[in-house]
């Protein structure tokens, strides 16, 4: 059986504080907090916040079939942002997890040649990443179960329907 990291809902709030106030006292002032969704939504969410930060952006991106099997390389789906909207920027990419590093390294040169400062934050890193985030919450090797995602979607209940 393989190990798993366990993260709950209350554990991610905690987390998410802890990454911001790490940005905070390195200085870094993003202008733009970049999430990838859909894990990383949460993330930048929780950042911006944090970090008082009104500009998100979102990129979708498709890697994960399933646990542990991926697609050959992730690709970015339509709509992709403009990037024009991160001229001169100080950008913070926002994520769930970085595994192989392939998702933020997408990520990362997509938005590196139009702004003035790019970098990286993930609640986990794990050890063979070939990306190095600037701001990282926790390192493991295992595989996460992230609060949003442990559960399968909801299904329609019979007999559930309200009145209007
Ligand atoms: P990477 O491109 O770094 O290999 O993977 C990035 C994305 O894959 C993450 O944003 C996340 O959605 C998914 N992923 C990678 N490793 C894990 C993991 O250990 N647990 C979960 N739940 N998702 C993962």
């Amino acid at each position: 059986d393989i190990a798993r990291e366990n993260l709950t809902y209350d554990g991610f709030g905690s987390a998410v504080r802890e990454l911001a106030q790490t940005i905070a006292d390195d200085g870094y002032e993003p202008d733009i907090v970049v999430s990838i969704a859909r894990g990383g939504v949460f993330v930048a969410g929780g950042l911006a916040y944090a970090l008082d930060c009104k500009n998100i952006h979102l990129v979708n991106v498709e890697f994960y079939t399933g646990i542990g099997t991926t697609l050959e390389m992730p690709v970015m789906l339509a709509p992709v942002p403009n990037v024009i909207d991160f001229s001169g920027k100080k950008v913070l990419i926002a994520d769930d997890v970085a595994d192989t590093g392939k998702t933020l390294k997408l990520v990362h040169d997509f938005c590196v040649e139009h702004v003035a400062e790019v970098r990286s934050a993930v609640i986990y890193e794990k050890s063979h990443s070939l990306v190095k985030c600037e701001y990282v919450w926790k390192r493991t090797d295992d595989w996460i179960n992230f609060p949003w995602s442990v559960e399968p979607p909801v299904v329609r209940r019979e007999g559930q329907v309200l009145d209007a």
